[in-house]
């Protein structure tokens, strides 16, 4: 596989192509943002703990029956993916209140919301990703509504298989965002990335944070905790 240009830079991601058109390396760098990218830092090792936390977890979702984008690890900090078409709105499920939804509506953070919330968001930082729902992104053209239902379909799906693997590694799944994108044969498939920059991830005795919370709130220790993580669910760093 030989890695060609840069296609797309992204706030901790770079996208390159490659010699096989159907194919994407993905480069996780230690870049961390916040903020729509006014926080950014460079944290050591990030890169290589959320490569492997993510393929760990796309493969523990690709052997639930949820496509994915992975082919194969590369390298500590490249893997190879399937190229898509990405769909500019994220799917957000929260099974307890927490950062936005606690500041939208003033509800107590930690709050079990049952059954989980789902909402979608539209994919622009220079508008602060604001939420939409299924109406606006059919009317813009982002999506179907038969591309939306299956991401919120797989979205649940996800959640259900994600819950229970932290649960069993004694941790909460507080919420995530996911993004999905169209394979050449017309399938929604996920893509992007599962790792603890796009997840809450609570200790279910201590409450503690796990996730890029650290980060956007300067509690210190990000990667320690993301390997902690890792640790947890036996991811081999
Ligand atoms: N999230 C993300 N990227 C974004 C916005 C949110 O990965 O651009 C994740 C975030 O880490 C959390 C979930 O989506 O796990 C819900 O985020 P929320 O709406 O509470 O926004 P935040 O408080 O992070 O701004």
């Amino acid at each position: 596989m030989e890695k060609r240009t840069e296609l797309y830079r992204g706030k901790a991601k770079t996208v390159f192509t490659t010699d096989d058109p159907e194919r994407l390396i993905l480069q996780f760098r230690n870049d961390t943002s916040a903020f729509d990218g006014e926080k950014v830092e460079q944290l050591d090792r990030k890169g290589m703990v959320n490569n492997k936390f993510n393929n760990f977890i796309m493969a523990k979702l690709e052997a639930a029956g949820i496509p994915t984008q992975l082919d194969r690890v590369l390298s500590d900090t490249e893997t190879l993916v399937k190229r898509l078409d990405m769909i500019p709105v994220e799917c957000v499920i929260r099974n307890f209140a927490a950062g936005s939804l606690v500041r939208r509506l003033g509800v107590t953070e930690g709050q079990a919301l049952n059954p989980p919330t789902f909402e979608q968001f539209l994919k622009n930082d220079a508008l602060h990703d604001p939420m939409i729902n299924e109406s606006i992104a059919i009317s813009f053209g982002w999506a179907t509504a038969e591309q939306l239902a299956r991401m919120k379909q797989l979205t649940y799906q996800v959640n259900d298989v994600l819950s229970a693997l932290f649960d069993e590694a004694g941790m909460m799944l507080v919420d995530f965002k996911l993004e999905f994108g169209v394979d050449g044969d017309g399938n929604i498939v996920l893509g992007d990335e599962f790792s603890p920059d796009g997840c809450r991830l609570w200790d279910k005795e201590t409450r503690k944070k796990l996730d890029k919370d650290r980060f956007r709130q300067g509690l210190g220790g990000v990667v320690e905790a993301y390997e902690e993580v890792a640790a947890r669910l036996g991811i081999a760093l």
